[in-house]
This record gives C-alpha cells, structure tokens and sequence, in this order.
C-alpha cells in the first residue's frame, strides 16, 4: 500500500484463486477527520465561549451585588445620619434655651442653687420641653453634681453626677463650654442613653450647674428597626470616641462598650461628612462585612450601617444559579446535539463506506470478468488497474504486472513470456506520439495464431486505458465470410461475383493482346444430378472444377457461375489458335470419363467463347456475348464450342421469336396449321428387303422462315416444355397415319426424354391408341440412352408401363451417350438403333464392326431386334447382313417422306413384292 502516489492495490482473491489486481481507492476519512472533526471543535468552542461569558457575568453580577449594596448601606446611613442630626439639633437648641435661661439667676450662690432647684424652675423646665413629651426631659444639676430639678417629676428624685465625665469637663472649663454628648447609663431612667448636658454659666463666668438631656438608645433603636435592612444587617451609632450608643439588632453587653479602633471608626475619622464605605472584619462576629459609615453634622456621633458580604451576595448567589444552570442546559443541549450529528454523520459514513466496498467489490467482478484485457495507466505512465483477462491472455505474473509498474516494464515480462514480438524501443516510441495526440486509436497485432485488437483511449486526467480483445475467431469467419462471399462453397472457384470483379480489372489493365471468357454449360448435368442423386453430381462439379483449373492453370482463372456453369477467363492471348488450344484441352478435360462416388459418368460440355476486345472491351457486353455463343453451342446439339459471331445476336432473336410461335401453336393445338408435318422413314428387314415399320419423324415448315430442323426446334420445346403437347401430337398423328398402313408395317414415335419423364406418357399413348384404333403392338417408342440414367428404378417402371399396354420400345441412338451394353441387359426393349456414327465408319474400321457385332449379340441373345440407322451405302447394307444385324434405316431405301408420298411407297414395295 502506498499513500505516496495515492493508490492501493487491494488484493482480493477471486474465484479461481489468483490475486486480482484491482486498485483500491484512498481511504475513506474517517468520521474524526473533515466535517465531524469541525462540528466537534465548533461545538467545544461554544460550549467554552459560554462558560467563560457565563463566569465573566457571575463576576460581573458578583460585583455589582457588593457596590449594590455599599451603595444601600451609605444611603441608609446618610438618611439615618441626617435624621438624628435634625433631632438632636432640636434637642440641643432647647438645651441651650434651658442653660441661659438657668444663667440668669442673680444672687450669690446659695440663691441661685435654691433657684435651680425652685418650682418656678420646673415649671420654667416643663415649659421648655412642652411639644417634645416626656421622652426627653430637662435634668438640672447644681455645681456639686447633685439633681436639682427636672422637667418631669416634682419635688425631684435626689442623686448625683459628679461621677460622670460631661459634668467633670463642665466644670473644669473656663466660661461658656459646648454641647456635651456622652453615652451613659440614664440615672433617671436607668437605660443606657445618650446624654447630651450643656454649662450654666454664671454672669461672672462661674460654674453654677449642668443641664442634660438624654435620649435612650432604646429610642434610636427604634428609630433603626423602622428602617428596614436585610436579615445579616445592623446599623450602629458610635460615639467619636468609640462608645456604641444604639444597635440594631440590638445585642447583650454592646451599648456601652468601646470599639475605638474598629476600622468603620477609624474611616469615619477620615471621611468627614461624607459617607464612606468599605470592607471590614466585625468586631462583634468576625464576619467579613460591607459596611458604610458617616458622623453627624453637629454631633460627635457617627451612624454605621454593615452587612455580611454573604447576605450581599445572596440575590448573586441565586443569579448565579440560574446563569449556571442555563448554562449548563445549553452546554448539554448542544452536546446532545453535536451528539446526533456526529452519530448521524458516522452512521452516514458507514453507510458509505459499505456502499463504496460494493461498488468496489462490484467493479471488481465487472473488470475481472470482462473478456477484454484492461490495463489503466496514471498520468506518469504507472499501472493502476491490470484485470485478470490481460494477465491470463499474455500468461503474464501479478508479481511483474503490478500497480505501479511502467509500460516498458510491463512490455518487457511480455517479451519474456513471447506475448510480444516487434522491438520495444520502437513500439514505444510510435505509442508516445501517439499518446500526445489525445485521441483514440487502435491497432491489430499478431501473436502466435491469434489476432489482438489493442484499443487505447487517452483518458481526460492523462494516462490512458487499454482494452485488449482476442479478435482471432472474429477475424476468421470475417474472412470465411469474405472467402464465401467471393467463392463458390462446392468446388471453391470464384463465384459469379468475384468473376465479375477479377473480369473488369483484367479489362481494364488489358493493356496489350486478347483475353477470352469461356462459357461452359454441362451437358445433361441436370440428368446426371437427378439420376444419381446430388452427392454423385457435387462430386463430378468437384471433378470437372479441379480439371478445369488445371487445363487453365496460369493463363487465366476458373469461376463457377452456378448450377453447371462454369466461365474461364483466359489471358495473355496472342492468337485465336491459343484459345482453340484451351477449349479442345477443357472439352478433353471434361468428357474424360470419372468415378463419382462408384458412377462411371462421361459428360461433355457447350462451350460459348468471346474474345476482347474483338468482342467487346465492356465487361457485361463481352458476357452477354459469350452467353449468346454457348447457346450457340447448344442450339448445334451442345457438345461443341462457338466463338462468338455477331449473327448469333439475331439467332438468339429468331429463336426468341421461333419460341413465340410455338407457344402459339401450343395454345391452339392446331399444330398442321402452323407448318407442322409428320415424315415417315421405313425401316427395312436386312433379311428380305421387307418394310416392317416407318419412323415418325417431325418436320416444320414455318410460315415466314420456311423448313425449321428438328435439330432446333425439338431442343427448344424442350427447354420450354412444349415438347410435352407437340410430342402427344405427334403421337396421335402418327398413331391415325399407321392405321391405314397394312398390317404388318409398325410406326415409330420418337419419346423426348422431357416426355418419359413427365409420368403422363402412358396415358398420352392409351390416348392414342384408343382415338385411333391401332393396334398397341404395332406402336413402337424410340427412347435415348438419356432417360435411363436419369432415375434408374423409375426408368424401369416407366418402360414396364408402357409394356403393359402393349406397346414395344427401342433404344434410340445406341452408342453415343453414356450407355454401357450392361443397360441391353437390365432394361427390357424390344429393339436396339445404333446409331448411325457407327455405321458411318463400319467399313472402314474394325472398332466400329466389332461394337455392332457385340449389340447385335447381346441383342440376339436376348431377342432383341437390331436396326442399323443411317445406312446410306450398299457396302454398309452387306457389312450389316455379313454381321447379323436385323434391319436398317436410312437414305440408301428411302429419305423420311411426307404420308401421302410414304403410302404410295408401301404400295408400291408391296406391289413389287408380290
Ligand atoms: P433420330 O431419331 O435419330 O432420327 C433419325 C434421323 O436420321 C432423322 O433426322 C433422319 O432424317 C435422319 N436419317 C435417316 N436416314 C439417314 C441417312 O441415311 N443419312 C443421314 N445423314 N440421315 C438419315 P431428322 O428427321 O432431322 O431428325 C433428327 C432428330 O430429331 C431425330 O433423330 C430425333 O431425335 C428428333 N426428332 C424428329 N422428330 C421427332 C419427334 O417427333 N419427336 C421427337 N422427340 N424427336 C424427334
Ligand atoms: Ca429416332
Ligand atoms: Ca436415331
């Protein structure tokens, strides 16, 4: 596994067990990395920037609580402060009304104590604090200390103050002395209070007495319960001096007592008549305590408000609660969230990593089972996927052909195990040009026996695929295809089409001398094939083709056009002698007999020959004229060539329109109207000279052309199967004609073999018969040699047919066919016509005797009459007699003469007879 060039490659272990090469993909990110990895961090963050915002705020609310409070505290003090400064300022002013009224009395000392201590004074006293009640009363005490009246109760309790500090202070000053404020224990009231006492002051600036007049702390306290603090709260008044005066709440053993030195003291001390506030450890409980502080204006008194910083921070502390719980609720609701997410998005990441290991293992299968070789290549020219198919067709190992591996490496293991034949340097090379021109393209290699089609396609982000097929097969039957397409699949000449083709270019680079095309059109091919079924005639197409290449071999080529036609393209043709020379070397080639599957088969051929240019230098006029000459050919009894000659043309048209005219006549049946006419040719007994029978033999004289032979007109009914009306004709007007013909003389009817094959002659001859009234035995049917090898078994039920009606047969033109003596054996005729190719030549030869000797033989041996025809000669008529033959036929008694003259001979050779 390499992270470097961002490739794996998986190796997985396919069905056969081999290593498959597929690359895998980088790894997925796992969910901590990318998205998820961000959410959390954000979610963190938050989570924090709340819990420091919500510790900034609780700091925050924590000192705004204090200052709150400060803030309270000194309110209070400076409201409770200004409130007491008011009363006692009142208090005072009385006072002092009361001391200069006291002031005033004259007299020596004794008068003025009695005056002090005189009803008058008391109601003088009562007066002065009539509007304040009995909470403040006016105390008079004379200069020894002792009480010597009172605003309150009359005659006045009896004790002293010469104890107390304000009185010793009093009485030590010199002249008019201040307002004096103490905190002491009341001996009027017995409470501890605030005593305020003033000098009376004689004129003479002597001491007389003391006026007090106190205020209980009970009272302030009072006064400080009606001003609502919290529960841990307290306001106290002080003396300057440290005395605390009053307290709220009020606590055992504190009024009275000295704090001088409490740092509340010690900052009033300093603030003046401000309020001043600070944090401060109680005297009293310890407690850390906020308190705030302020002196009277008028008075050495000092009012102290405190509270615990516990109680300050109490409406903190609940704040500071429900910040800490929102807080948390949304630290846990967003954790709770980014819990979903994450889950959800690992789910999702599972999910498709799952869907992405299918898709792989999918792709896997695809690439691995594909029939195609696959190599991709990175755009360094590195391997990244090899499949399967690709190693198993150039045997190659997954060791070499790896990921990461180059080209040349690969095309190296290639050579090693012979995948690969040309030189690499050069392969590659080409290949980068190529490469660098970005497009597709391909190319067909050989290996071995087999054909690779190597395709490369460039890929967008460089690099390049390569398939690899294995297009042997394909490769084969495209040219089997293009092989039957152009040849022909029996014989493996070339077809009708590639003959077209090789022709026209062979006319077109015709650059000096002729080229002939040959038309060969197997004679009686069709009997062949019919009669010995289709393998024997495949097997003699085969035959004939491979005698045909070889009669041609370099100066031309051989084509088969279908059916039994064959062409021949003869080149390099200086005279016309050379293409003599080739049609006599096919004709041979082709009547030599062969074995075809055990047949012993002699054929011959019509040969039609037209000679470029003379003939036409335009390929379909050059066949359509060796067309015309191989009809030609055939028209002249086939078996023999012709070379093209421009009459032909108008044969061909004169036999189109001789064919009209026939099938006219046909439609009618009027043949006799049309110049038809029947001949008759005696058959003479060499035994006696005696006419035993006359041949019908058909003449046509055509309105327009004049006599026709039979020789063209019989092949053409055959060919369009008119043959099948003209030969019942025939048969029935020769049938009508014998029956006037004395009784031992027989006619004779020619049978076409289109006709005996046709299965209706029995009934056309029943016909005859019937209509004319002569005898059966007396009718006489001439067959060729063709129509018993054409279907053996039918052949011969055919003949028993018609032997069954009565009727005798011959076999016409014994010798010139395929016929063998072994069919005088096996077939049932009543006579055999040699014909008269061997007459001809009977008395020159001895080959020709000794045949006839051997028919007229067989023949006799299994009596069978023998008739010679074409006798023409006296010699030939004794050379026939010296051999046994029975009768003969031929010019030498009589040409084939029309009814009426043929009637008038047998008369006649009757007459001359008897
Ligand atoms: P084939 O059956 O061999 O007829 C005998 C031919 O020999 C006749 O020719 C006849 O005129 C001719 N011939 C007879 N004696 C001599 C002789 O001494 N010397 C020479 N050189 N020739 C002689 P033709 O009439 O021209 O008939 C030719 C062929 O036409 C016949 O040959 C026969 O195959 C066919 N043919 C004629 N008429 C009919 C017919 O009605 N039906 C069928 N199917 N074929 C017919
Ligand atoms: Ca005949
Ligand atoms: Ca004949």
């Amino acid at each position: 596994m390499s992270e470097r060039d961002g490739t794996q490659s998986g190796v997985a272990t396919g069905q056969d067990g081999i290593a498959l090469r597929v690359p895998v993909a980088k790894p997925m990110p796992a969910p901590w990395h990318s998205p998820t990895r961000w959410i959390i961090a954000c979610g963190v963050l938050l989570i924090i920037t709340i819990a420091i915002g919500t510790a900034i705020m609780v700091a925050q609310f924590r000192d705004r609580a204090l200052q709150s409070s400060a803030r309270e505290l000194s309110n209070t003090v400076l409201l409770v402060s200004r409130h007491f400064d008011q009363q006692f300022d009142d208090l005072q002013a009385v006072l002092r009304q009361a001391a200069d009224a006291l002031s005033g009395f004259g007299g020596n000392g004794d008068d003025r104590r009695r005056a002090l201590a005189s009803e008058e004074t008391h109601a003088l006293l009562k007066s002065k604090t009539h509007g304040f009640g009995d909470v403040t009363s006016i105390n008079v005490y004379d200069a020894t200390g002792k009480h010597v009246n009172s605003s309150d109760a009359w005659p006045v309790p009896r004790f002293g103050i010469e104890d107390r500090n304000y009185f010793k202070e009093h009485r030590q000053a010199v002249g008019e002395s201040p307002t004096d404020v103490e905190v002491a224990k009341s001996r009027v009231t017995g409470s501890w209070s605030l005593i305020f006492s003033r000098r009376i002051t004689g004129s003479n600036g002597e001491f007389l007495g003391v006026v007090t007049r106190s205020v209980t702390s009970a009272e302030i306290e009072s006064f400080f319960a009606s001003v609502t603090l919290g529960d841990k709260s307290s306001i106290v008044m002080y003396h300057r001096d440290g005395t605390m005066a009053a307290r709220h709440p009020p606590g055992e053993g504190l009024i009275g007592r000295n704090f001088a030195g409490a740092p509340l003291l010690g900052l009033a001390a300093r603030t003046g008549r401000s309020a001043g506030v600070a944090r401060v450890k109680s005297p009293i409980d310890a407690q850390s305590r906020i308190g705030a502080v302020i002196n009277l204006a008028n008075h050495p008194l000092l009012i102290a408000a405190t509270t615990t910083v516990d109680a300050a921070l109490a409406d903190w502390r609940h704040q500071t609660r429900s910040l800490i719980v929102a807080a948390g609720s949304s630290a846990l609701i967003i954790s709770a969230m980014l819990y979903l997410i994450v889950r959800h998005i690992s789910r999702q990441h599972v999910r498709s990593r799952q869907r992405l290991a299918l898709e792989k293992q999918r792709l896997d299968t695809a690439v691995n089972n594909m029939s195609h070789g696959l190599l991709l290549f990175d755009a360094s020219g590195r391997l990244i996927v090899c499949n399967h198919r690709y190693l198993d067709m150039f045997g190659l190992s997954d060791d070499v052909v790896k990921p990461g591996c180059t080209l040349r490496e690969l095309l190296m293991h290639r050579k090693t195990r012979g995948g690969f034949e040309s030189s690499i340097d050069e392969h590659l090379g080409e290949f980068w040009t190529n490469l660098a021109r970005g497009i597709r393209w391909q190319s067909e290699i050989e290996i071995g026996d087999s054909t690779m089609l190597f395709v490369y396609t460039p890929v967008a982000e460089g690099g390049w695929v390569t398939t690899v097929e294995d297009i042997t097969e394909r490769k084969r039957s495209a040219n089997r295809i293009e092989h039957l397409a152009h040849y022909d699949a029996l014989t493996d000449l070339p077809n009708r089409t590639l003959f077209r083709e090789r022709l026209e270019s062979q006319l077109a680079n015709m650059a000096a001398g002729q080229c002939a095309v040959l038309y060969i059109d197997v004679d009686e091919f069709k009997s062949i094939n019919d009669a010995l079924g289709h393998p024997a005639g495949d097997e003699l197409l085969k035959v004939l083709a491979g005698r045909l290449r070889n009669s041609v071999g370099e100066n031309g080529f051989v084509a088969r056009l279908g059916g039994d036609e064959f062409a021949i393209v003869q080149t390099g043709i200086t005279r016309r002698g050379d293409v003599v020379a080739l049609v006599n070397c096919v004709h041979e080639a082709i009547r030599w007999p062969c074995d075809c599957l055990g047949h012993q088969i002699s054929t011959d051929a019509s040969i039609g020959i037209a000679i470029a240019p003379g003939d036409g230098t335009d390929l379909d006029q050059l066949l359509k004229h060796a067309d015309l000459a191989m009809y030609a050919a055939k028209s002249d009894g086939r078996r023999t060539h012709r070379l093209f000659e421009p009459v032909m043309d108008e044969k061909i048209r004169l036999r189109q329109q001789l064919e009209q005219d026939l099938r006219q006549l046909v439609n009618t049946g009027d043949f006799a109207s049309g110049g038809f006419e029947v001949y008759y040719q005696p058959l003479v007994a060499l035994r006696n000279d005696e006419v035993t029978g006359c041949e019908a033999l058909l003449r046509w004289r055509h309105p327009q052309r004049g006599p026709i032979s039979p020789g063209e007109f019989i092949p053409l009914a055959e060919d369009t199967g008119m043959i099948a009306q003209l030969g019942d004709w025939v048969l029935a007007t020769a049938c009508s004609e014998a029956v006037s013909w004395p009784k031992g003389v027989k006619v004779a009817v020619n049978v076409s073999p289109v006709q005996f094959r046709s299965r209706t002659l029995p009934l056309s001859v029943a016909a005859a018969l019937g209509s004319s009234g002569l005898a059966a035995d007396r009718l006489e049917l001439e067959i060729t040699e063709a129509v018993l090898i054409d279907d053996v078994g039918a052949a011969r039920d055919a003949l028993n047919q018609l032997r069954a009606l009565g009727v005798r047969t011959a076999l016409d033109d014994f010798g010139t066919g395929y016929s063998s003596l072994s069919y005088l054996q096996s077939f049932p005729f009543d006579k055999i016509k040699i014909d008269r190719c061997f007459i001809n030549e009977i008395v020159d030869t001895d080959g020709s005797s000794s045949i006839v000797q051997a028919v007229v033989t067989i023949a006799a041996s299994r009596r069978m009459i023998t008739t010679a025809e074409g006798v023409e000669t006296e010699i030939q008529r004794d050379r026939l007699r010296e051999l046994g033959c029975t009768e003969m036929q031929g010019f030498l008694f009589s040409p084939p003469l029309p009814a009426e003259a043929l009637r008038k001979l047998l008369l006649r050779h009757r007459i001359a007879a008897a």
